[in-house]
Parts: structure tokens; C-alpha cells; sequence
């Protein structure tokens, strides 16, 4: 398999995290003398090589600078009760409909999603090699996503998951992306426009009386957006039940703003249930200044009208290595609402400066 990081910034669409309340109270009990008052999160790509030496120093100052959960993207039983001892969550980065898997394509090429051109990601994959997505309407699928959650949260040093590339192919790319695929997405293309495979055109159908190949324009038809909004979150339901059965929270990465997830991913990410959401503001693919982390914090901060707590996704390249911009980020995160912030990106000994400091 592709390294992720590097597949993720290859293609500029990386995963943020979030987490609950009650995280936030454990591990603030676990080490009460931790200086920060804010519970920040952390993406981490385990490297095998790391010692647990050199582990215990890295996740100390993690926690001292306030940091409260990392998510880690594969799993890796020394990275995990290493962030523990350090009195910090451990929760499980999880790729839940993007399965870049040569065995499962070889045995369930079935189960991928189809675009409108009737190509599927199985052989068609849009943008990237590694863009393979699942189709979110199939028994199967939801069985075995169930079972890979179970496998996840059944060890005893998963403290939780958090989902990512939960959602539909990008049908619109983020427009700082346009001129690296060369491409105009000022509308829906049919081939990013998923998933319109035999069983999801049948199950709208069954509903909805008309087959969504046959409109002439599916694109602008309300109630066949919805329902892939809903498809997409059914999935997330069922990872819930997963995660309230191991009593374990379960948080996800999403688009930035509720608008531009339902417009782009068919994400309705306010209407999840989730214990906390970590939107990806990542101001630059969006050719955006730092201001807009405020404007977007305060979007989904409203629309989640306090169901949970939101994280403010920062991408930390974006920032260029000016620590007074990624002060002002998180600073403006925090006013509009923002439970803490999730960063992205090499945790340097400065960027944990800004953060204690930010505490
Ligand atoms: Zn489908």
C-alpha cells in the first residue's frame, strides 16, 4: 500500500480529528497537573522505528503543550500505550470508505462505487490511483466496515475512533487543486459524481419513483442529494453503535464547513452522532486567509447547535512556518467557538510552543 501521508498530501486532502467531553475529563484526571486548560488533538503516522525512549520524551511534551488525544493512522501497540503513559488518549485514525486494498479489490471489485458514466472505482479510480471508494448502500459493505470498527475498538489500548474519508468522492476539489489535475469543476462532472451502481439507483428508486440515471439533470435533483447525504450518514450510525458498544468515543474528520461538505463530499456532518467532529479548515485549498478559520469555526459551531464539541482542523503547511499566523488561527478558532484545535502536519518544538503559550 501507498504510504497515506504521502498519498495525502500528494493529493492535498488530509483527515483531522476530534473527541468527546468525557475524553477530556479522564484525561485530564489522569494527569492533573497538566498545565493546559484546552484539550488540542493530533494526527500521527506511527513510524515503526520510533523507540520507546525516544516515544516517552515525544508524547511528554505533546501532553505538556496540551495536546489530549492523538490519532494514529495505523495501528501500533507501542505508539499507542506510549501516548497513554504520557496521559493522553489513543484513538484509532480509520479510512472508512476509501479502501485502497488490493485483496479486497481483487475478491469485492462489487462493492466499490460507480460514477455517473457507469465507471467504477474498482478499475476507474477518479483523480489518484488510490482514490478507491466503497459504495456506501451495500449490505455488505456496512457488515464488513462493522466488523473492521469491532476489530479496532476490541483492544484494549484503542481508546476510541475517529473516521475519515467518511463521505462520497470529492465531486468538486477543493479550487486550489483545479490546476494540479487540470481540470474546471465549476459543475458536476459525471465521472466524480458517485455512486450510481445498480443497488443505489434502486434503492432511490424504490422510494422516490425514478431512476437517477434517467434525469436529465441528477445533479440538481434535491431529494437524490439527500439521499446520498443519508447514505453516508447511516454509515457513520452504524460505527456508533460500534463504538457505544466498547463504550468508546467516536469522532470524524470532515469537509470544513457543514455547506461545503454537503456540496463537495455529500457530507451532513452536523446530523452525525458523534462524541466530537474535527472539520479540515485548511485555509489554503480553499485559497483562503487565516480570517476564514474564525468564519468557518463559527459556521459549524452554529449548525451543530451543541450536540458535540468541534476541534478546528489546522493544516499546518498552510502556515509556512509563521508561528504568529498559527497563533492568530488558533486564537480565532477558540473565539468562534472551537472546543481546542487538531493539528496537521510536523509537530514541531515550536508549533508546541504556540500551543502551551495559546494555553
Ligand atoms: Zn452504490
Amino acid at each position: 500500500m501507498m504510504n497515506k501521508r504521502h498519498f495525502i498530501k500528494s493529493l492535498g486532502l488530509g483527515g483531522l480529528a476530534m473527541m468527546g467531553p468525557s475524553l477530556v475529563t479522564k484525561a485530564a484526571a489522569l494527569k492533573p497537573a497538566a498545565p493546559a486548560a484546552r484539550q488540542h488533538r493530533v494526527w500521527v503516522t506511527p513510524h515503526h522505528e520510533d523507540t520507546a525512549s525516544e516515544l516517552q520524551q515525544r508524547y511528554a511534551a505533546f501532553r505538556e503543550a496540551g495536546i489530549g488525544v492523538v490519532y494514529f493512522e495505523e495501528d501500533s501497540e507501542l505508539h499507542f500505550r506510549a501516548a497513554k503513559d504520557a496521559g493522553m488518549e489513543a484513538h484509532r485514525w480509520f479510512w472508512t470508505m476509501n479502501k485502497v486494498d488490493g485483496e479486497l479489490l481483487a475478491q469485492h471489485p462489487e462493492w466499490y462505487s460507480e460514477n455517473r458514466n457507469g465507471q467504477s472505482c474498482a478499475t476507474h479510480p477518479p483523480y489518484v490511483d488510490h482514490y478507491r471508494f466503497l459504495c456506501p448502500n451495500k449490505t455488505e459493505v456496512a457488515a464488513y466496515l462493522r466488523q473492521q470498527a469491532e476489530q479496532v475498538l476490541s483492544k484494549d489500548y484503542v481508546d476510541g475512533i475517529q473516521l475519515d474519508f467518511i463521505r462520497f468522492v470529492d465531486v468538486i476539489l477543493p479550487v486550489n487543486l483545479w490546476p494540479k489535475y487540470n481540470i474546471d469543476q465549476s459543475r458536476e462532472l459525471p465521472e466524480y459524481d458517485f455512486c450510481y451502481c445498480g443497488h443505489c439507483r434502486e434503492k432511490y428508486k424504490a422510494v422516490y419513483g425514478a431512476d437517477p440515471l434517467e434525469m436529465p439533470h441528477p445533479d440538481q435533483s434535491p431529494s437524490w442529494r439527500t439521499f446520498r447525504y443519508n447514505s453516508i450518514t447511516n454509515m457513520v450510525r452504524i460505527m456508533a453503535e460500534v463504538a457505544r458498544q466498547h463504550n468508546k468515543p467516536i469522532t470524524a474528520a470532515v469537509f470544513p464547513t457543514p455547506e461545503i461538505a454537503k456540496r463537495i463530499v455529500r457530507q451532513d456532518w452536523v446530523n452525525w452522532p458523534l462524541d466530537a467532529v474535527c472539520p479540515m479548515i485548511y485555509h489554503s485549498f480553499y485559497k483562503e486567509s487565516v480570517t476564514w478559520i474564525g468564519d468557518a469555526v463559527a459556521e459549524g459551531v452554529k449548525a451543530l447547535h451543541g450536540s458535540c464539541p468541534l476541534y478546528a482542523g489546522l493544516f499546518l503547511p498552510a502556515f509556512k512556518g509563521d508561528m504568529g499566523q498559527l497563533k492568530e488561527g488558533i486564537r480565532l478558532a477558540v473565539e468562534n467557538g472551537a472546543a481546542g484545535v487538531s493539528i496537521f502536519g510536523k509537530v514541531t518544538p515550536e508549533v508546541l510552543a504556540v500551543l502551551r503559550e495559546m494555553a
